[in-house]
């Protein structure tokens, strides 16, 4: 099997291995030294500033969303919501549930915001802004540091979701001035899914720690104070967390650099691989993470070449994962993910793919 989905993606063999083991019990001295170790790790990786904190919750990534939403929010505050895609529009849902007023920013699709759309929001009295460094769905990455620069600005506390550009792009949480960022296990962290990641500033773990918040499960507070010890509140996901610990170790020792250079190389390498493909790019602001196309070609009876085709022929035929699309883009865009243990030689195996389906008639 190839996998070029955007999560989970393919894992590092010493990653499975792992995975493979029987699982140990957790309340030691030995897993809270090691879930200190991955505290560290996590912030020093996420550029976090002195003083940050970070937090390991048992659930997807939107597990970790609505925990941002929760415990950094409350009806008091009034939140501008990038939403460019079906990510941004799940933290206008989770602001509706949660009873935070918000107001939405819809940037055309495939494409980012500027300093204009901001702008116009400025001067009236928002608090907060929620944003997907990569708008996964569309394959967006919005420029942070003119967001950063924004809120800063405007003393706006900034929530951005990192779940598939952390390892895939260039991230500087310090600079940007965020004041909580979070990801997910299974997108470039490369590990199985089930753990989300919160990393928390200065100025952030305040906000926690002033509110009140409905939940049990939730409540960052309680995350944070067991933390202290190197410890989660309720069972974390203990194997992925295992496994978390081997991944950040790799990370450290090789220098995020290496890493997000490696990254941005798969990249390049498929993107120009297929350029002399009927598949158009459609995002003029791309993340390393994911690459959206739109397939320009016609079958044989002159109807378009289906997105949703594309994939589940890769899929029954040629053992290869690649991402549909939802909603109203489902014939019309798929994505192919460069996050996980891929090389060029994946990418060369997806191409020969794609060709074959050419000679197929079906690309
Ligand atoms: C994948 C993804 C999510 C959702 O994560 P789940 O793990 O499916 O809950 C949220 N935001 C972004 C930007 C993502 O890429």
């Amino acid at each position: 099997m190839l996998n070029f989905a955007v999560g989970p993606v393919m894992m590092a063999p010493e990653i499975r291995e792992i995975g493979a083991e029987e699982i140990p019990y957790f309340r030691t001295p030995e897993f809270s030294a090691l879930m200190k170790e991955n505290e560290e790790m996590m912030c020093r990786l996420m550029r976090a500033p002195e003083g940050s904190r970070t937090v390991f919750l048992t659930g997807s990534g939107t597990a970790a969303m609505e925990a941002a939403v929760m415990n950094m929010f409350t009806p008091e505050d009034y939140v501008l919501v990038i939403n460019g895609g079906s990510f941004g529009a799940r933290f206008a849902k989770l602001c509706r549930i949660h009873h935070i007023p918000y107001e939405e920013i819809l940037p055309e699709r495939g494409k980012g915001i500027t300093r204009g759309d901001l702008d116009a929001a400025a001067g009236r009295g928002f608090t907060g802004l929620l944003i997907n460094i990569d708008e996964t769905s569309t394959g967006v990455l919005y420029d942070m540091e003119m967001v950063g620069g924004f809120c800063r600005e405007h003393g706006i506390c900034l929530v951005a979701d990192a779940i598939s550009s952390f390892l895939a792009d260039d991230f500087r949480m310090e600079d940007w001035g965020a004041d909580l960022v979070l990801t997910g296990s299974q997108k470039a962290l490369a590990l199985p899914p089930g753990l989300s990641v919160l990393t928390i500033s200065p100025a952030g773990l305040d906000r926690i720690e002033s509110h009140e918040v409905e939940s049990l499960y939730f409540d960052l507070k309680d995350y944070l104070k067991n933390g202290e010890r190197g410890q989660t509140p309720y069972t974390p996901a203990v194997s992925v967390l295992l496994q978390l610990h081997r991944r950040l170790s790799d990370l450290t020792v090789r220098g995020l650099s290496a890493e997000l250079s490696r990254a941005a190389g798969i990249a390049r390498d498929f993107r120009e691989r297929i350029r002399d493909l009927p598949l158009e790019i459609v995002s003029d602001s791309l993340s390393n993470a994911v690459t959206p196309l739109h397939p320009t070609g016609h079958y044989a009876d002159g109807t378009p070449v289906s997105a949703r085709k594309v994939f589940e022929i890769l899929k029954d035929e040629y053992d290869i994962f690649v991402c549909p699309n939802g909603g109203d883009l489902e014939n019309l865009v798929f994505r192919v993910g460069h996050i996980g243990n891929l090389t060029a030689g994946d990418n060369e195996k997806l191409v020969a793919a794609f060709r074959d389906l050419m000679r197929r008639g079906l690309l």
